[in-house]
C-alpha cells in the first residue's frame, strides 16, 4: 500500500479525528460551497434552493445568481468593457429545479420521448449548475448566443483567457465531453471563487478531474504532511467522485 493509500485507511478507519473536517476533505458535496460538483452523475436535490439570491447588475437576462457570483460577474463584465470595450450579456444565470424540469419536459415532449436525444439539448433537472445559482451563460452584445459561433468572438475569447480573474472558469470546454458530460459549451461559466479559479484554470483540468488532487492536498495539510513528501504518490484522477 502506498503512503497515500495508508494514510487514508488511517482515516477512514476512524483513527484520526477527521469528523468536523468532513466537509473541508469532500467540498465537492457541500451545496453551499463553491466547489460542489454538478454534472450528470452528481445531481442536485429538488429541494435545494440557493440560500440567497440577487440580479446581477449587468446588461442581459436571467441575471440572478449567488450574491457572489453576482458581484464578481459585474466586475468581470465591467472590465471587458473597460479593456476591450466590448459588452458582455448576461444570457442565463439560476434556472430553479422546477423550471429546468419544465425547460428538459418540453425538449423531452418534443422529440417524442426520445432521452437520449432530450438530453443532447437540455440538462435534466438536478444536472444543472444553473440550478446551483453559480453558472451564467455568457454572450456578447450583438453577436450569436449560446452556440459555437461565441467562442470567436472577441468577447467570447476575452472572457475564456481573463473569466479566472474574477473567479469564474469554463465548464464544458472541447474534448472534455467525456469526462463533463457535456458538450463543448464555450458560453457556460461557473463562479468557484477567486481564490481557486486560477488554480483550476492554470491546471488545464475539468473540474472533475482537478477535485481529487485538490482533496488529496487538503487531506495532506490536514494531517500535517508537508507536500515535498507526498510528491511520489500519483495524484489519483480515473475516480473523481470516490
Ligand atoms: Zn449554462
Amino acid at each position: 500500500m502506498n503512503f497515500l493509500g495508508s494514510l487514508i485507511s488511517l482515516a477512514s478507519a476512524g483513527m484520526l479525528m477527521l469528523s468536523s473536517s468532513l466537509m473541508t476533505l469532500a467540498p465537492q458535496h457541500d451545496i453551499e460551497g463553491l466547489l460542489f460538483l454538478c454534472n450528470r452523475e452528481w445531481t442536485i436535490a429538488e429541494s435545494y434552493v440557493p440560500a440567497s439570491l440577487r440580479e446581477a447588475d449587468v446588461p442581459g437576462q436571467v441575471r440572478r445568481m449567488r450574491p457572489e457570483a453576482a458581484a464578481a460577474l459585474e466586475e468581470m463584465f465591467a472590465a471587458c468593457q473597460e479593456e476591450t470595450g466590448v459588452t458582455l450579456m448576461s444570457i442565463s444565470g439560476y434556472r430553479s429545479y422546477a423550471s429546468q424540469k419544465n425547460i428538459y419536459q418540453r425538449k423531452l415532449d418534443s422529440v417524442r420521448g426520445n432521452v437520449a436525444k432530450a438530453q443532447q439539448y437540455v440538462a435534466p433537472p438536478g444536472t444543472s449548475e444553473h440550478t446551483l445559482g453559480l453558472a451564467m451563460d455568457i454572450g456578447q452584445k450583438k453577436k450569436p448566443h449560446l452556440t459555437e459561433a461565441f467562442a470567436a468572438t472577441e468577447g467570447g475569447v476575452w472572457a475564456r483567457e481573463n473569466c479566472w480573474r474574477f473567479g469564474f472558469i469554463l465548464r464544458y470546454d472541447q474534448a472534455w465531453e467525456e469526462i463533463t458530460g457535456y458538450s463543448y459549451e464555450p458560453w457556460h461559466f461557473r463562479y468557484v471563487g477567486r481564490e481557486l479559479a486560477k488554480e483550476i484554470h492554470d491546471s488545464g483540468l475539468p473540474l472533475e478531474l482537478w477535485l481529487p488532487g485538490y482533496r488529496t492536498r487538503r487531506l495532506l495539510a490536514l494531517l500535517g504532511v508537508p507536500e515535498a513528501e507526498a510528491v511520489s504518490d500519483p495524484v489519483p484522477s480515473s475516480e473523481p467522485n470516490s
